[in-house]
């Protein structure tokens, strides 16, 4: 079967007519705005913030544009990536009818907005290495399946999915394939933005919550070809992104020197504590990480967790989580923060 986004998208949403706000009809060089209901007056802030944002928030995307080597047409933002996971659902999938597929242990919001959609879960685990599991995952696609989801870097285990089996499924599949970059940053493992003019199912979701540091803001990205971007844009609230985060953004993204320091310090954290871990005679196995955490499978997680909460340090306990059984995320810290989890743990006794 060819690729036909039409067929995938729901029928009342290529029928809706998209809210129209003030600041899209007009776009000229006009000096006074008496459009929108705002108050003309100003705000009770330094900043004035009295007007609308930007509803397609095209200076920002320019920015983006030119650190990602993405067109501004192919660029959504979101309020953090969970709006686009969100209305990917609202735009793709019928309630009660179609269905989207995960590769557990992975990001549990992929399952709370099916839920939260009434979409159905189809599971294909991971291998016990952590990659996909495509000849399951071919007999799990049906013909209402409109969503796969691939997390990579893997949260919780780190690690990259295999470039190799994530083509595949963009081969294969008719619906769509969304891979989730939040932590690409800390990767070996290159982004697959220069794909996206390959294969027109392919969605690549990425943060400034993660490496950049602003998981405050609220500004997620999603990278994508232009119908499928336009469709994001057509369902969206028209102000999603609002105009503190749009400004601080911009200033943030003209940073970029302190952002790689510290992410080239992350790695370097990760490996010291991984060899730190491995001395402790209660970890059993620290798995590869390409991510900002390591997941670390030890005796009696549970009891290391409370542990380390009691001493004011709090991990992820990830124990009930499928290949997951008794491992902890461990987010890295600062090297003063990362000293103190290893003092904390070689002082635990049992
Ligand atoms: C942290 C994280 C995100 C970030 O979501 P935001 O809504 O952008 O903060 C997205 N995906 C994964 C896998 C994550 O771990």
């Amino acid at each position: 079967m060819e690729f036909s986004l039409d067929n995938l998208v729901r029928e009342n949403i290529k029928k809706m007519t998209a809210y129209s706000s003030a600041r899209h009809e007009y776009s000229g060089t006009a000096s006074i705005f008496l459009d929108a209901n705002e108050n003309s007056f100003g705000s009770p802030l330094t900043e004035n913030y009295n007007r609308y944002p930007d509803p397609l928030q095209l200076k920002l995307k320019e920015k983006i544009s030119r650190i990602k080597g993405v067109p501004f047409q192919n660029i959504f933002l979101g309020n953090g990536s969970d709006e686009a996971i969100d209305l990917l659902f609202r735009i793709f999938c019928q309630p009660g009818k179609d269905n989207v597929i995960i590769f557990p242990p992975t990001y549990g919001m992929y399952e709370v907005c099916a839920e939260m959609n009434d979409i159905a879960v189809k599971k294909a685990p991971l291998t016990s290495d952590f990659q996909l599991d495509l000849a399951t995952i071919e007999g799990t696609i049906d013909a209402n399946t409109k969503l796969i989801f691939v997390c990579s870097p893997n949260n919780p285990t780190g690690n990259s999915i295999n470039r190799n089996d994530i083509e595949v499924l963009l081969n294969n599949f008719d619906g769509l394939v969304i891979v989730d970059e939040a932590y690409i940053n800390y990767a070996k493992q290159k982004t697959l933005i220069p794909e996206l003019t390959e294969y027109p199912n392919l969605v690549i979701l990425q943060t400034l919550s993660k490496a950049w540091g602003l998981a405050g803001l609220r500004l997620g990205m999603a990278f994508a070809g232009q119908p499928i971007i336009d469709y994001l844009n057509k369902v969206k609230y028209p102000y999603n992104i609002n105009t503190a985060t749009q400004q601080l953004a911009i200033e943030a993204l003209g940073n970029i020197s302190s952002v790689n320091n510290w992410t080239k310090t992350t790695v370097e954290q990760k490996d010291w504590l991984k060899e730190e871990l491995l001395e402790l005679t209660f970890v059993e196995t620290v798995y590869p990480s390409d991510a900002n955490f390591i997941l670390v499978r030890m005796k009696d997680a549970k009891k290391i967790y409370s542990y380390l909460s009691a001493k004011g340090i709090i991990v992820r306990d990830r124990s009930s989580v499928i290949l997951c059984e008794n491992s902890l995320r461990i987010t890295i810290g600062t090297p003063e923060e990362n000293k103190q989890l290893i003092e904390a743990l070689k002082n635990y006794t049992g």
